[in-house]
């Protein structure tokens, strides 16, 4: 017969858009380790939830990890109050309710520490976490942990945050912008009439985004601008093409508006994080969040624009384990 499963050591980060879940079973259904990753007698799990479906979790965690976690239930009740590390804004938004609802007290932990904690962990600790990934080749990078620092982190969540990360528990938030994950969803929710991200991805994998940004070639009739290095196919101008094509918005395809604005929303953050590594001179840069998903177009997309603007003296880097970062250095915070 199988031990029974014991879950301990759960970490939450509850984010604008998502929130992730980490923890550790002693023995992981097949369900619970789908995306875990397996450590010594067990396995660390992963699982998310939109945030706007706070319930959802409320009840995975109810029913899938407090009741293998020896907190002991009555008629409901729980008797028990379980201390359990949370970061995120949610951390503070959703205290009341995890309390209320779960009997679970959130051991706050800052949300920049606990992102670059989990990915110090992930290079220090999993194989191939981290990989390159250009013109369709992923190769995965050894890391070198007495070259590790600095590097630049580029967290794309709903919004973006750029950390310059000197060493464990040395970092700076160097930068940001507001246009990230939540962007590309909402906007292109409003645009496309889609219903959730992954359906969003679906459109923008078979649209077409020359059909609405403005290219060079667009301007210069057909020619490159060769004396700056510009090629006819470059972008001018994201979302250009209405200006002067007559069309509404009903006569373009949802998948090309979804493909124009994956690729100006990856575009931009490739951009800034190249000019914020340049302004620190840092060679490498981490992309992380929730954002990234592992789509090749939006690795490419951002992996060309730090390509292009540094002229390849910088790269562009990704984990494998991108959207749990936060979650990841909160779990990691049970040790210390
Ligand atoms: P946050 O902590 O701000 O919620 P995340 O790192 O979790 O940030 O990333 C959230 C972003 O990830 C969303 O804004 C969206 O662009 C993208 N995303 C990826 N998968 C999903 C999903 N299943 N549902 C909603 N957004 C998703």
């Amino acid at each position: 017969m199988d031990p029974p499963t014991q879950i301990s050591h759960l970490a939450l980060d509850i984010g604008g858009t998502l929130v992730k879940l980490v923890y550790f079973s002693s023995n992981g259904s097949e369900e619970e380790s789908r995306n875990g990753c397996s450590v010594v007698k067990g396995k660390l799990c992963f699982a998310k939830f939109e945030t706007r479906k706070i319930d959802d979790c409320l009840d995975f965690i109810r029913f899938n990890i407090l009741h293998h976690s020896g907190v002991q239930h009555q008629n409901g009740a729980v008797h028990d109050y379980l201390s359990v590390k949370a970061t995120g804004g949610g951390a503070f938004k959703f205290a009341d309710l995890f309390k209320e609802k779960l009997g679970i007290l959130f051991d706050k932990e800052d949300e920049m520490h606990s992102l670059v904690g989990g990915v110090n962990f992930l290079l220090k600790t999993v194989p191939r976490e981290a990989f390159t990934y250009l013109d369709g080749q992923k190769d995965f990078v050894n890391i070198d942990h007495n070259d590790l620092y600095p590097y630049l982190l580029v967290n794309i969540g709903s919004g973006v945050s750029m950390i310059k990360v000197d060493g464990d528990g040395k970092y700076e938030r160097i930068s940001g912008t507001s246009l990230g994950g939540g962007t590309f969803l909402g906007l292109g929710k409003l645009l496309t009439k889609c219903k959730s991200f992954d359906e969003l991805l679906e459109l923008s994998h078979h649209g077409n985004n020359r059909v609405i940004d403005m290219l060079v070639g667009d301007i210069y009739g057909g020619t490159d601008y060769s004396k700056i290095g510009l090629s006819s196919t470059a972008i001018a101008s994201s979302f250009g093409k209405p200006i002067s094509d007559g069309k509404e918005l009903e006569d373009y395809q949802p998948e090309d508006v979804a493909r124009s604005l994956l690729r100006m929303i990856s575009n931009n953050i490739g951009q800034i994080a190249y000019l914020n590594a340049l302004r620190f001179g840092l060679k490498r840069i981490f992309f992380g969040g929730f954002f990234i998903r592992g789509l090749e177009y939006t690795m490419d997309t951002i992996s060309v624009a730090v390509h292009f603007w540094s002229r390849g003296e910088a790269k562009a880097m990704f984990l494998r384990h991108e959207g749990f970062l936060g979650a990841l250095g909160a779990f990691t915070s049970y040790k210390t």
